[in-house]
């Protein structure tokens, strides 16, 4: 069993501590302590990074994990510990004194969502950037909603209350009448209560700043429906919170400036830059077909005719489904047609429906006998590709193996 100094004293950058039991699979170790200042991944908040040194060696804490026993795992430099030693402990405290700080703003938050709008914090979880709690919430929520909440929080933390924590065997009554949230029956004595007076108490086992004014700022960065009456929503605190407005600003004013119109709001000029491009898309496809329609007589003059079926062959520059969207439309428009179409790495053979007596299917097949490669299709559309020889060589292949198949 750890003794777990964080929940006495949050504020313990260092200690000492004895190892209880380890493992070392090369350099990496998990060392169980007799007691800890590192805080185990748990309750939304991740687990807390830093160092442990002992005699002649040190480990790089990566993940800390357990309940009763808890279990620091990381990258041992040095030579190998043993049960039983002493080792100082170092907390990267940059690192937990933001989690505290993002963790209090969540109960602070989660406080005011429940006070104006009777919604309840089902989930949480802090994140490298962010965090993002789930709540109840019927109905649709707005950025006014938001705002709101907002406004509230921030004034709860700029009054600096107390963030007091209490331990209790059992709960007196009147207490567990306060509580935001029902306690769990898998949480066993001591019970820890952590209260904001006047503003929040809950049972929690995490870490917290001691007073509101430590979580510095509470912005809501985004927030969507996740399903039926649950909503998730993001937020950050603290310097995380300005690092992410930042960040996010720097990318609104960079797109805005890239914006051949450089006016506010962005919103506008990605719609006006939206609606030209449908424009320019309607365009293209005129052209294309003004295109088609010049390439389509260019082939027919050049079309040889076998039993009054016309055979267009030609080598094309086309990505495949350019070229394929131009079979289709050449054989629609053109009765009695069969067409040819051989690309850098591909073939196309289609035919009008009206035509019979020969598959494209079968001609790919007798194609692909002299060529190699693969494909397949249908009776009136049949693709192959990774042939041996170039595409001239497996147009002229084409046009033979059709005339026979037409001759038969
Ligand atoms: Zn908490």
């Amino acid at each position: 069993m750890t003794i777990k100094l964080f929940y006495e004293d949050a504020y313990l950058k260092e200690a000492k501590a004895k190892i209880e039991s380890l493992e070392i699979k090369g350099n990496r170790v998990k060392l169980n302590l007799d007691r800890t200042i590192f805080y185990p991944e748990g309750g939304g908040q991740p687990s807390d990074r830093g160092i442990i040194r002992g005699d002649r060696f040190e480990i790089r804490v990566e993940k800390v994990y357990g309940k009763d026993e808890i279990w620091h795992e990381g990258t041992l430099k040095g030579r190998k510990p043993k049960a039983g030693e002493e080792v100082e402990l170092k907390l990267d405290w940059k690192w937990r004194y933001e989690n505290m700080k993002q963790h209090t703003g969540q109960h602070i938050l989660s406080a005011v969502l429940k006070d104006l709008y009777d919604s309840n914090t089902t989930g949480f979880q802090i994140f490298e950037n962010y965090n993002k709690i789930e709540i109840d919430f019927d109905g649709k929520l707005t950025w006014e909603h938001i705002l709101k909440a907002e406004i509230k929080a921030n004034e709860i933390v700029r009054r600096d209350l107390p963030v007091e924590i209490e331990f209790y065997n059992e709960l007196p009554e009147d207490l567990r009448n306060q509580l935001r949230k029902d306690l769990s029956d898998k949480v066993k004595p001591p019970i820890r209560i952590v209260r904001i007076p006047g503003v929040d108490v809950i049972p929690c086992g995490g870490t917290h700043v001691k007073s509101t004014g430590e979580v510095g700022f509470i912005k809501i960065m985004n927030f969507y429906k996740k399903s039926k009456n649950i909503w998730r929503i993001e937020f950050v605190c603290g310097n995380r919170a300005l690092r992410y407005l930042d960040e996010l600003l720097e990318d609104y004013w960079r797109s805005l400036d890239e914006m051949p119109n450089k006016n506010r709001p962005l919103v506008e000029r990605v719609r006006e830059l939206k609606s030209e491009i449908e424009k320019l898309e309607e365009e293209k496809k005129a052209l294309r077909l003004e295109l088609w329609e010049w390439k389509a007589r260019a082939l027919l003059s050049e079309a040889e005719e076998i039993g009054g079926i016309k055979i267009v062959g030609t080598v094309e520059e086309l990505d495949m489904k350019d070229a394929q969207a131009f079979v289709v439309y050449l054989v629609d428009k053109n009765p009695n047609m069969i067409a040819l179409v051989v690309g850098k790495n591909y073939v196309i053979f289609a035919k009008n429906r009206g035509v019979e007596g020969v598959s494209m299917r079968e001609l790919l097949r007798e194609v692909l006998k002299e060529t190699s490669g693969g494909g397949g299709g249908s009776e009136v559309l049949a693709k192959g590709g990774g042939f041996k020889v170039g595409p001239e060589k497996v147009l002229e292949i084409a046009k033979e193996k059709l005339k026979q198949l037409l001759q038969v």
